[in-house]
């Protein structure tokens, strides 16, 4: 028998894992680059959780202990890797595809952010088609979980979620691709740009007076429930962090192995902190604590559209461990934006404008060794015309 298919066994258990097991299994198992064979006939409930966090990872398959078996089988032999499957002639049969069949996204050399030996790459969410943001990638996966764990579509449904435009995008397109309806509140500090955007997908939009998406939530949560809607909730669906960990964790690591990189950090932006945990978790088990991981937020007062401070609440991060978390102010998010722009020829979104400032700091400050960086670059600065415009008429001081 040999190799066996991980859903065979699992596909059919019912009983969830709690998410601190999933990161300490998972963790374990990154950590040993690999798994044991089982005994098949034989199943603890130890092994069977384990299954299940196995094919949480999107690992394909294990080994069953024969006479000829070896007993360690790595990352590779499980088929973890295999759920990164890039189309390679960029033929795609609907929109679906063009999401996951595209990545990974491109990871980027920062020329004008690398100096002596520290490099920086810059993983360029942009490319996903939805919201051209690194939020297509929850919105499909919590829509694909909602229906593959409650047995029901949400076709004829409507949905209900707080978002700073991104994920609202995203979940408008699913909405278009699985027939249900989306209405999506967004705070008064969002740019204007955002309520056109939704709309044009789809989507119908509820502004809110709130400076922050999250102050929503309970709002968003007792209409959802008034009406008989589904609220996926991205502060809180396990799916968000899940989704990060399986395939934009994952594509990082096949793309830093491929180009031969000695990665020695992160710097991400916070907002649900989905990416931010999911990433550092994964890199500082797969490669090593040596693996420096630094957070991204707002100065205080200052908005910066997508990431808000750690003090507002944030489910994930207190999962995982970092070595900072550096203030940007928006002026500086829009000055890395601009530096990016005319150094690089790439226009990044504002966050990305934060991370790239943030790096530069830590760079100026002397804290990191030689070697390479990944920046997290969530959406390109098409959305942001208007705080670009508000900055050059010198009202962002
Ligand atoms: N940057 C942008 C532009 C975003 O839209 C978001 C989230 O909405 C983030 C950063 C933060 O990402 P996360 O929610 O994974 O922390």
């Amino acid at each position: 028998m040999g190799r066996v298919d991980l859903r065979d066994i699992v596909g059919s258990l019912k009983f969830e894992i709690e998410l601190r097991e999933f990161i300490e299994i998972a963790s374990r198992v990154l950590r040993e680059g690999g798994f044991r064979c089982i005994d098949l006939n034989n199943l603890s409930r130890e092994d069977l959780r384990i299954l299940k966090v196995l094919y949480m990872m999107g690992c394909r398959h294990v080994y069953s202990c024969e006479k000829d078996s070896k007993d360690w089988y790595s990352l590779e032999d499980l088929g973890f890797y295999d759920d990164i499957s890039p189309q390679p002639y960029r033929v795609f049969r609907d929109s679906e595809e063009l999401l996951y069949r595209n990545w990974p996204t491109p990871l980027l050399r920062i020329r004008s952010l690398s100096s002596g030996g520290v490099r920086a790459w810059a993983k360029l969410e942009y490319y996903n088609p939805y919201s051209m943001s690194i939020k297509d990638r929850i919105g499909w996966y919590m829509v694909k979980v909602y229906s593959e764990e409650k047995g029901e579509k949400l076709t004829g449904r409507t949905i209900y979620e707080a978002t700073s435009t991104n994920t609202g995008i995203a979940l408008a397109a699913m909405s278009r691709l699985n027939d249900f309806k989306a209405v999506l509140f967004i705070p008064s500090t969002i740019q204007k740009a955002s309520d056109i955007l939704l709309e044009v997908m789809g989507g119908k939009v509820e502004r809110r007076p709130k400076t922050l998406t999250i102050e929503m939530i309970d709002e968003v949560e007792q209409i959802s429930r008034s009406s008989g809607g589904v609220h996926l909730n991205q502060f809180y669906n396990d799916a968000n962090f899940l989704v990060h960990f399986r395939y934009t964790a994952k594509e990082l690591d096949l793309q830093i192995r491929s180009a031969g990189l000695k990665m020695k950090g992160l710097i991400a932006g916070i907002g649900t902190s989905g990416h931010f945990s999911a990433l550092s978790i994964y890199f500082k088990n797969r490669l090593g604590s040596h693996v420096k991981a630094y957070a991204v937020q707002p100065a205080p007062g200052e908005i910066i559209p997508g990431i808000r401070r750690i003090e507002t609440g944030m489910k994930w991060i207190h999962m995982a461990s970092y070595e900072g978390i550096i203030d940007i102010r928006l002026r500086e998010a829009i000055e890395g934006a601009l530096d990016i722009a005319r150094s690089e020829g790439i226009l990044v979104g504002l966050s990305s404008g934060a991370v790239a400032r943030a790096f530069k700091k830590l760079v100026s400050e002397g804290v990191l060794d030689e070697g390479d960086y990944v920046l997290i670059f969530p959406d390109n600065g098409f959305k942001y015309i208007e705080q670009f415009s508000r900055y050059f008429s010198g009202e962002i001081k």
